[in-house]
């Protein structure tokens, strides 16, 4: 792990939560991203070295859509950056953690992601993730 590199919030309305965020962070989102393997769209700021990542749900398939109906809006996930998302996840799984996915998968902003399940992490979803062009 190198250090935190985003945090995700689960959000219901992502062009209003546009608009609180930019107000309490005074500054504007740099991108919106759809992935659609997830049924979600995202949003980032940038606060110093860290993102925000907003997700919002665009189906009820969607684990953002569960979350939002199960526990509201609010912190969704952790992420840290890592060297290398695969090398890691292997790391992690020796150690005991559940992995949610079993390989990297693309994520939004140019990352390669896995999550691991919130049950080995003291309930804290935690991702994984590393660039693109590092893995690849
Ligand atoms: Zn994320």
């Amino acid at each position: 792990m190198q250090k935190i590199e985003h945090i995700g919030i689960a959000v219901k309305d992502i062009e209003e939560s546009n608009k609180l965020f930019a107000k309490l962070l005074n500054r504007e989102h740099y991108k919106m991203e759809a992935v659609e393997s997830e049924g979600v769209i995202t949003s980032f700021f940038q606060i110093g070295d860290v993102k925000i990542e907003l997700l919002q749900a665009t189906n009820d398939k969607s684990s953002i859509y569960k979350f939002v109906e199960k526990k509201g809006e609010g912190v969704h996930h952790i992420a840290f950056a890592v060297k290398d998302v695969n090398e890691e996840l292997e790391r992690l799984k020796s150690e005991g953690f559940d992995a949610i996915h079993e390989e990297a998968k693309d994520g939004a902003d140019g990352k390669v992601i896995a999550f691991l399940h919130p049950k080995s992490t003291n309930r804290v979803l935690t991702e994984i993730c590393s660039d693109k062009n590092v893995t690849e």
